[in-house]
């Protein structure tokens, strides 16, 4: 009878040195669809208790049919374990719709806040006392956001992020990593390379004790490798001119070509405001193409600096909406978010980070204006008009979606001091955002947000 492998999992220590894992990227989702965000109450709490085990290690039994594993694991020495109990809430990256809906499709009930890392931010102040009194696991899918952009995490709420980007960067993927809190609350990280790893943990954090202060990885057992995926050896290709440098998989040439014909279209525009732009960027700026992901995210990595994208015929097929104004629009607005880094670490002052979120998605929203037309802006992005009266009602703390939040507020500045102002606001050399913003309109916060609210109510419906 043939063998069946049956995967199963075991824990292992997980090395705290070597490999460097790419992690330099900002990502940022760009608004295609607003699908990932979900939001549930949390359960019930019930009483988290510590078990004092102190054993090695911990290894799942796999079928008896299955062979013995190969696998040396690392050795793990923990003084206090974890197994997944009480109220539990999860804070999701992007990509996380799978391993986020896991639990529920096992009858684990959790609260879940996320769909990318801003968006948390964004809201953890409306969900905080449900999430500060429950156990948090944050899900991080490396692949999908950048790692870093845990350090925008808000201060006043970082204790349930209690980790260092350079404590998170220094190990290798895939890891989780378990605090415990003064009150006894579990404070927990995974970060994969996958939705699909970050299942796995969660799968073993449901089913057995977990180590905590110690990072731990699982070593899975040998199973037949897939193919046709995303592989590691997937070769880039690259084509370049002056300003560009496109680098694309193999078979993937008119995407490049199109990207860089198009990438080329919108820095001309947008020289008309930039003329400094290429100088501003400080080197050719590459654009990542892949072929696989999700067509509505995209991001930028002001430091390399690159902006991502998932390839026009790939994103094509899944939907006629991206199409070529959607492609020079997202490149406007990538492109947006290294202007803003640049300017900020150049005129000193406030810095990107310190920028609210809807206006670091708002200048990227503002460029795409300014590249694709009102008109077009208007009919892609109409759905942006179901966020006006939240911002009528509360000013700039109402805005829940920073994308259309953003591009109201970034499009009343534009419309009534000048593209020239909105600009200035982000080379500005003053210590707090809305110092610049006073600095360069006369206005304070509070006579802004009224302005705003009143040119919002001329907005035909
Ligand atoms: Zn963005």
């Amino acid at each position: 009878m043939k063998q069946k492998r049956v995967k199963g999992w075991i824990l292992v220590g997980v090395k705290f040195s070597t490999m460097l894992v790419a992690l330099s990227i900002i990502s940022c989702s760009s608004p295609g669809t607003n699908k990932e965000v979900t939001v549930t109450s949390p359960p019930e709490t019930t009483i988290v208790t510590s078990p004092s085990v102190t054993n090695k290690i911990t290894v799942t039994v796999p079928s008896t049919e299955t062979p013995p594993e190969t696998v040396t694991p690392g050795t793990l020495v923990a003084s206090d374990w974890w197994k997944l109990t009480g109220s539990l809430y999860l804070l999701t990256s992007q990509g996380t719709s799978g391993s986020g809906n896991y639990l529920q499709s096992v009858g684990v009930k959790a609260g879940l806040l996320g769909g990318g890392m801003y968006y948390i931010f964004s809201r953890l102040s409306t969900y905080w006392s449900g999430i500060q009194q429950a156990n948090t696991i944050i899900l991080f899918n490396a692949s999908a956001e950048s790692v870093m952009n845990i350090s925008d995490w808000p201060t006043q709420y970082r204790e349930v992020c209690p980790f260092t980007t350079e404590e998170l960067t220094g190990i290798n993927l895939p890891f989780a990593l378990l605090k415990r809190d003064n009150n006894g609350l579990i404070r927990a990280i995974v970060v994969a390379t996958s939705d699909g790893e970050l299942t796995s943990f969660l799968s073993v954090m449901k089913d057995q004790q977990v180590p905590v202060n110690v990072a731990w990885t699982l070593s899975y057992s040998i199973i037949a490798a897939g193919k046709g995926g995303v592989t590691a050896l997937n070769k880039k290709i690259e084509i370049s001119d002056t300003n560009f440098c496109v680098a694309y998989p193999e078979g993937y040439d008119t995407d490049a070509s199109n990207m860089l014909t198009w990438a080329n279209q919108v820095a001309g525009k947008l020289q008309n405001w930039f003329p400094d732009l290429f100088v501003v960027i400080g080197s050719r700026l590459t654009i990542e193409i892949a072929s696989t992901g999700d067509p509505s995210h995209a991001s930028a990595d002001p430091t390399r600096p690159s902006i991502s994208f998932v390839a026009p015929s790939v994103a094509a097929k899944a939907s006629s909406y991206y199409d070529a104004d959607w492609y020079a629009g997202n490149i406007a607005h990538e492109i947006g978010h290294v202007i803003l880094d640049r300017y900020r670490k150049l005129f000193g002052g406030y810095q990107r980070a310190d920028c609210p979120n809807w206006f670091d998605e708002g200048f990227g929203e503002y460029l795409r204006l300014l590249v694709i037309g009102e008109q077009k802006f208007n009919e892609k992005y109409g759905r942006y008009k179901s966020e006006i009266p939240a911002i009528i009602a509360n000013g700039t703390s109402g805005i829940s979606d920073v994308y259309a939040g953003g591009a109201w507020v970034l499009r009343f500045m534009g419309a009534a001091f000048g593209t020239k102002t909105v600009i200035a606001v982000t080379t500005s050399t003053q210590g707090t955002f809305w110092g610049a913003v006073t600095e360069k309109t006369n206005l304070t916060q509070a006579q802004f947000e009224e302005q705003l609210k009143l040119w919002l109510k001329t907005i035909p419906p």
